[in-house]
C-alpha cells in the first residue's frame, strides 16, 4: 500500500507525526522507493547516482543481489536467536571480521548502530583503565545516545541536556580550518597535483596540533586518562583530515596517560579509503578497539566492537554485557554477504580506483571555481568544501549551498553534506561506483556550478 500513498500526503505526515526537527534535506524533498546498485528511483521512477549512500551507509550497493539473497533465504529459516544461543552465521561471521584485523584485536561484540558500539567501548575504555576522562576531536561525530553525546561534538547534536560526564574534546588537527595550515602533509593523493609536496614550514603544523593535544593532557583530564576516540577521517565535520603521523603521535600520548585508543571507523571501515581495509592502517597505528557500523551490513542495523583479548576480559571483570539483537541471524548472514561481495567484486580496488579519478577530477574544478575552497579525502570518501571565495575561506553561505545541493539533485545527482557550517560536499557512494558515473557526477557538479556563478555574477546572495 506505502507505494501508492501520494507524495502530498506522505509530506503530511511526515509534517503531523514526525520530529519537527526531521531534515528532509532538500527544498522538495526526494520521496524514494527503488535502490539498486549505486542508483535509486524515485515515486516517478526518475533516476539518481546516489553519492552519499545514506550517510555512507550502503557499502556495496543499494539491493545487492548477493546480500538480498542471502538475507532473503535466511529470513524464510530463522530471523532471531537469543544471543546466548549457538547459531552458525554469527560465529561465522565473527571468524570472518577478526580475520580482516590485526593480532591482538580479535573479540568481537555485536551491537546495532554505531552509538551502541561506541557506548560499549566507552564502558570498555574505562573498565580497562579503570580511569574516567575520555577524549575527542572538535567536530567528532560519534553518536547521539546520551553517553555518545560527550563525545559528539558538533554543536547542532548537542541537547540542552546533561550528556556524558568526563568527556573532553581537543582541537581537531583541520588542515584546511586550523590555524597552522599544513594541509600538504594529509594523506590525500590531491596533494599530488599542487605543487605543494611539503613546503617549509607545512610539516612544522603538526607539531602545533600535537602541542595543543598535549595541552588537553595538561588542562581538562586528570593525570590518567580512560581513552581517546578518534575517526580517521571525521565524516559529518566534512570529511576532515588530520596532518599524516598526527594520530601516531597521539596514541601515543594516551598510552602515557594509560588510556586506551578507540578507532571509530563507522565511516572509513570496510574498504572505502581504498588503500586499506580500515582507516586506521593509513595512519600506521593499532588501536585498542575498533567501532564499526553503517557499511558493515549494506543498510541493515548492525555494529561492532572489536578489541583484545586483556580489554574483553577487563570488561567481563566489570559487567555482564547483554544485547538483545546483537548477532542474530540475519545480521550475521547480511554481514557475511558484505564480506564477500566486497571481495568478490573488488570493492576496496575500486574505492581506490575510482575514487583517486574521481577525486582529481573534482580538484581540478577548483581551478575554475572560486567557491571551491579544498578537495580531500581517501578512496570513495571525498569532501569538496565550498567557500565564499577561495583567499577569505569564509564558509559559502547555506542559502548558496541549498540552491547547489538541490539543483545537483533535480540533475539526478545525490550529494551529501557535513562540515559546521554545512558547507561541505560529501561524496560517499556505494562502492561500486563506475569511472562513466564518476564522469556523469562531475559534469552535473560542473555545470550546475557554473550556472551558480552566472547567477552569483548578477545577484548578490
Ligand atoms: N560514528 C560515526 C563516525 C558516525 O558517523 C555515526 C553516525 N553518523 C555514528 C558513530 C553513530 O552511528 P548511529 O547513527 O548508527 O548511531
Amino acid at each position: 500500500r506505502y507505494e501508492s500513498l501520494p507524495y502530498n500526503q506522505i509530506l503530511e505526515i511526515r509534517k503531523q507525526n514526525f520530529s519537527p526537527q526531521m531534515s528532509t534535506y532538500f527544498q522538495k524533498p526526494l520521496l524514494l522507493h527503488q535502490g539498486y546498485m549505486q542508483w535509486l528511483f524515485d515515486y516517478e521512477g526518475k533516476r539518481y547516482l546516489d553519492l552519499f549512500s545514506g550517510i555512507v551507509t550502503v557499502s556495496v550497493g543499494h539491493c545487492h543481489p548477493r546480500v538480498t539473497t542471502a538475507a532473503q533465504n535466511q529470513f524464510g529459516r530463522l530471523w532471531h536467536t537469543s544471543p546466548v544461543f549457538l547459531h552458525p552465521a554469527i560465529h561465522e561471521y565473527a571468524e570472518k571480521l577478526t580475520a580482516l584485523l590485526p593480532e591482538p584485536l580479535k573479540v568481537v561484540y555485536f551491537t546495532n548502530s554505531g552509538s551502541e558500539a561506541n557506548d560499549l567501548a566507552m564502558m570498555m575504555a574505562r573498565s580497562h583503565s579503570q580511569n574516567v576522562d575520555i577524549i575527542s576531536f572538535r567536530g567528532a561525530y560519534h553518536g547521539a545516545s546520551p553517553s555518545t553525546l560527550g563525545l559528539t561534538s558538533v554543536g547542532a547534536f548537542k541537547p540542552r541536556t546533561t550528556t556524558g560526564s568526563n568527556c573532553q574534546t581537543t582541537m581537531c588537527p583541520d588542515v584546511f580550518r586550523g590555524p597552522w595550515g599544513g594541509s600538504q602533509c594529509r594523506d590525500s593523493l590531491v596533494q599530488t597535483i599542487r605543487k605543494c609536496s611539503c613546503a617549509p614550514g607545512c610539516c612544522e603544523a603538526n607539531s602545533q596540533y600535537i602541542e595543543q593535544f598535549k595541552n588537553t593532557l595538561h588542562t581538562v583530564v586528570a593525570k590518567e586518562i580512560a581513552g581517546f576516540f578518534a575517526e580517521p577521517i571525521q565524516g559529518v565535520n566534512g570529511v576532515v583530515q588530520y596532518p599524516k603521523g598526527f594520530l601516531k603521535e597521539a596514541f601515543q600520548l594516551v598510552r602515557e596517560r594509560g588510556g586506551v585508543c578507540i578507532a571509530d571507523e563507522v565511516q572509513t571501515g570496510f574498504g572505502r579509503l581504498g588503500t586499506h581495509f580500515w582507516g586506521f592502517q593509513s595512519h600506521g597505528v593499532l588501536p585498542d578497539i575498533v567501532t564499526m557500523a553503517k557499511g558493515i551490513a549494506n543498510g541493515f542495523p548492525m555494529s561492532a566492537v572489536v578489541t583484545t583479548p586483556e580489554i574483553a576480559k577487563s570488561l567481563t571483570k566489570s559487567m555482564n554485557f547483554f544485547n538483545t539483537f546483537s548477532g542474530n541471524p540475519i545480521a550475521g548472514v547480511i554481514a557475511s554477504a558484505v564480506l564477500d561481495a566486497i571481495k568478490e567484486d573488488g570493492l576496496q580496488e575500486n574505492s581506490q580506483e575510482t575514487g583517486s579519478y574521481l577525486l582529481l577530477k573534482l580538484a581540478k574544478l577548483q581551478n575554475e571555481f572560486e567557491i571551491i575552497g579544498d578537495v580531500r579525502g581517501k578512496g570513495l570518501m571525498i569532501g569538496v568544501e565550498m567557500v565564499q571565495d577561495q583567499e577569505s575561506r569564509q564558509p559559502l553561505p547555506l542559502k548558496e549551498m541549498n540552491l547547489i545541493h538541490e539543483e545537483c539533485k533535480d540533475m539526478g545527482l545525490l550529494l551529501g553534506r557535513g562540515g559546521l557550517f554545512s558547507q561541505t560536499f560529501r561524496i560517499a557512494p556505494p562502492m561500486c561506483i563506475t569511472k562513466e558515473e564518476a564522469d556523469f557526477a562531475v559534469e552535473v557538479f560542473h555545470s550546475v556550478l557554473r550556472r551558480h556563478m552566472e547567477k552569483r555574477a548578477k545577484e548578490k546572495f
